[in-house]
Formats: structure tokens, sequence, C-alpha cells
């Protein structure tokens, strides 16, 4: 006589999924620029840190990133935070979160010399310094003057080089990497705190639960959402689409 399960009963083989369990204090989904940049910082604090990615880190997005990273810098002539507050609040069409502008401009220079004393090997100009080339919507005088040149570049593989770099730093540290790990929805508890996420590992179709005391999540744009765009086809949304 045959035995069948009962439909509810997630099955292969005629068994039900096995869970394999991690417990970690941080998780952090998506290994690009964002992703590495936290995990190197959880890491240096002393939290035992996992590092999830859908793709090998230094395939992320961040990679195909040429021009360059902005911070008034002042390295080719006169620049402030305020004037690269002002393009950017405009750039953003007076839609952005002011304060979190204000947050990124202010910090800009002190991120680009943690990168460059990490090893990202920026291109320099005559007297050795950050080379910076003008981009559009950068401007001087809160508009009025001349453009600025606020992006600091590493020839025309800036992200490459970021991306590179910062995989390097997340390996000097105890951070566990689950790579070709495809985070597939939030675990949430009663309370709607996030504990942590579930997994699948796609080389071999396993399920695999993290929980964490705190979980971020970097996992890129969504520009593959429309018909035409140079995203990478990785960039579906879908990690952000489990908060939604
Ligand atoms: C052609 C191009 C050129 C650009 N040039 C510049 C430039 O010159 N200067 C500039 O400042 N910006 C530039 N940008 C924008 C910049 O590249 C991105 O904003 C930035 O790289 C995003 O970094 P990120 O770490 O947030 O995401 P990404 O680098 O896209 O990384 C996302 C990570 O999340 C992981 N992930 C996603 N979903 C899941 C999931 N469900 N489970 C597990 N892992 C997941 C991926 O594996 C990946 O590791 C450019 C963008 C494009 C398209």
């Amino acid at each position: 006589m045959a035995i069948t399960r009962a439909r509810s009963v997630p099955a292969y083989a005629g068994q039900a999924y096995a869970i394999t369990d991690h417990t970690f204090d941080v998780v952090v989904v998506g290994a690009g620029g964002a992703g590495l940049r936290a995990t190197v910082g959880c890491s240096q604090a002393g939290l035992r840190t996992a590092c999830i990615s859908k793709v090998f880190p230094t395939r992320s997005h961040t990679v195909a990133a040429q021009g360059g990273v902005a911070a008034s810098l002042g390295n080719m002539g006169k620049d402030t935070w305020q004037w690269h507050m002002y393009d950017t609040v405009k750039g953003s069409d007076w839609l952005g979160d002011q304060d979190a502008i204000e947050y990124l401009v202010r910090n800009a220079p002190a991120a680009v010399y943690e990168l460059e004393h990490w090893g990202v090997p920026f291109s320099r100009t005559e007297s050795g310094k950050i080379y910076q080339r003008p981009f559009g919507g950068m401007t001087t005088e809160f508009g009025e003057g001349p453009p600025a040149q606020r992006t600091c570049a590493a020839a025309d593989r800036t992200g490459h080089a970021m991306l590179h770099t910062l995989y390097g730093q997340a390996l000097r540290y105890n951070t566990e990497f689950f790579i070709e790990y495809f985070a597939i929805d939030l675990i949430m508890d009663e309370d709607g705190a996030c504990r942590g996420v579930i997994a699948l590992k796609l080389d071999d179709g396993t399920l695999h639960r993290f929980r964490s005391q705190q979980t971020i999540l970097a996992t890129g744009g969504y520009g593959r959402a429309y018909f035409s765009a140079t995203s990478a086809h990785t960039c579906t949304g879908d990690g952000g689409g489990m908060v939604l």
C-alpha cells in the first residue's frame, strides 16, 4: 500500500527538508561595498559575524563602478562639505533625507582616507595627493561657482579597487563567509524583531537558518526591475523585498 505524505509537509525524496542551524552575533546579508564595510566594522568590534552573499564577494555589483567616490577633500581646488551637501540635496530633487545626506558628506573624506589606508590604489596628483575628477552636478559656491573636482578615482576602476581592498580587509578578521547562499526570508519574532535569515545554499539546495542578535541588509539596488539598466543581473531587489 502506498503511503502518501500530507501536502503541507515540505518534503524531498520522501523526507522533510533538513535545516542547518548557525548562530552569530551579527549576520550581514550582502558582500558589496556596503556589506563588506559593515562586516569589517562588526568584526573589528569583536562581534561574531557572518557575511552571506548570493555571489562571490568580489563579483558584487560594486565591482562595476568606474568613476569614483565623491568627497570634499579639496585636492584639486577649494571644496567644502556644505557645497557637497547642496549638490547632493539638489541632485535628489530635494527628495533626499537631508540628515542622511549631511552624515554622508561630512564623513566622506574620512571614509576615503580609511580606504586609502586600507590599500585602495587611488590615482595621484603630481604632488602625490588623491586625484579627484569632475562629475556632473558637482559645483562650488552652492551652484554659483565653477565645477568642483570632487570624485576620488582609482583610474577607471574605482569600484573594482574598493571591493577587492574591502574583501582583503574582511579576511583579516574572523568573519565567516557563506558564499553563494541566497537569503530567502527574514526570521521575525512575535514582537516584530528580526532574529536572522533563512538562506538557500545554491550548490546543493540545502536550507540554512542563521540566528543573530543583529541582521544587516546590504543587498544593493534593484536596477533590474527596469527594462533597461546598466546594473548587474544580480541587482534584482530580492534582499530589500524581504522587508516588505
Ligand atoms: C555601471 C555603473 C557604474 C557606477 N559607477 C559608480 C561610480 O562611479 N561611483 C559611485 O559612487 N557609484 C557608482 N555606481 C553605483 C554603485 O555601484 C552602487 O550604488 C554600489 O556599488 C552599491 O553597493 P552595495 O554594496 O549597496 O551593493 P552591491 O555591490 O550590488 O552588493 C549587493 C550584495 O548583496 C548580495 N545579495 C543581494 N541579494 C541577496 C540575497 N537575497 N541573498 C544573499 N545575498 C544577496 C549580493 O551577492 C552582493 O554581494 C555605479 C552603478 C552602475 C550600475
